[in-house]
């Protein structure tokens, strides 16, 4: 037992004791309140922010800096005394605090927590701003890409398998077409070189110098794509008044099937932009359910009754299962096989 009498308990313990009162009391009357102490974590490269310093910190690192803040703030509030913290890694993280003067110490379990809080780092935000390796910039060849056409590509962006899709930066839809942020060179040619496969139409590459810190120099790799519109392989168009099927062939050229005279005309990219206008016209979708010596049998969606067409009337290669475009030109009634 110690000499003095603490008037907040009325006993005398052997402890130290701080503006008139025990240690004990001056802890549950003056540390009510939790210590937080809270600690940036960036989910995308897995550090911790300690002491305004991002690095890949252990857990333990984290703890011992919770632990030497909780040290400040107790020496503030215990001037004049020795203050220890001792932290039990193994335990969980737990925390006990030792105050002591010349004559005697008082220990207990300070309620301090641990607060990660996310939080994006500045390399990371400058990765996903800025510094990406390579943009991919998608156009139309001679004007925007239109709503769907743009959907074609999201979608196609959608599909690619996961280990591409996780260098992708940011996909972002602009006025004219869509940019691609990817974080590699060999990754960005593979996806312009998918789009291309899909949507035919021309590649150019470029480099851009973005900045040369310590002799090191920094490029980035810029693909301007531009694929042919629409973004299809085949579809029914308007060329000069005449109903035609065209067909987007490498570079952006089409090759045009008019309808019903069968004239092939072959149009390089630039040409094929401004002649050729999607058909606005009536269509009706079916399937081909037969094909005979001379006869095409088809069926509307959701029909029983089956319809018929001669062989002559058929633009492309009938087969049953194919989907097909039912189309009247000129008073007659044509069957168009787009795949
Ligand atoms: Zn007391
Ligand atoms: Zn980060």
């Amino acid at each position: 037992m110690g000499e003095r009498v603490c008037p907040r308990c009325n006993r005398k313990p052997d402890i130290p004791f701080i503006r008139g009162i025990c240690a004990r009391c001056y802890v549950e009357r003056e540390i009510k309140l939790q210590q937080r102490v809270v600690v940036p974590h960036c989910p995308l490269c897995n550090r911790y922010m300690l002491s305004g310093r991002w690095s890949q910190y252990s857990m333990k690192e984290v703890l011992k800096s919770v632990a030497l803040k909780l040290q400040r703030e107790l020496e503030r509030l215990f001037r004049g005394y020795d203050v220890y913290i001792k932290l039990d890694v193994d335990d969980g993280g737990e925390f006990t605090a030792v105050i002591s003067d010349s004559h005697s110490s008082f220990r207990w379990r300070p309620d301090a927590l641990l607060e990660v809080k996310h939080q994006i780092c500045p390399d990371c935000s400058r990765k996903i701003v800025g510094h990406h390796a390579a943009i991919i910039q998608v156009r139309g060849i001679g004007g925007p890409l239109s709503r769907s056409e743009k959907e074609s590509i999201l979608e196609l962006l959608d599909r690619l398998p996961q280990k591409v899709k996780g260098s992708i930066v940011e996909v972002k839809e602009v006025k004219e077409g869509i940019d691609i942020k990817v974080s590699e060179h060999s990754t960005a040619r593979s996806i312009a070189s998918r789009i291309l496969a899909e949507c035919p139409g021309t590649l150019k590459e470029s480099y851009k110098l973005i900045s040369r810190s310590g002799g090191e120099k920094k490029t980035r790799l810029n693909l301007s794509v531009r694929v042919s519109k629409p973004v299809k392989k085949k579809a029914l168009v308007e060329y000069q008044g005449e109903l035609a099927i065209a067909e987007w062939k490498a570079g952006g050229r089409v090759e045009l099937q008019l309808i019903p005279s069968n004239k092939r005309i072959l149009l390089d990219a630039r040409e094929s932009v401004s002649r050729i206008r999607e058909y606005t016209g009536e269509l009706e979708e079916v399937e081909i359910i037969g094909v005979s010596t001379d006869r095409v049998f088809f069926i509307k969606r959701g029909e029983l009754e089956y319809d018929e067409v001669d062989l002559k009337s058929v633009i492309g290669a009938p087969e049953k299962g194919k989907k097909a475009f039912v189309v009247i030109v000129g008073g007659r009634r044509l069957l168009a096989i787009l795949d």
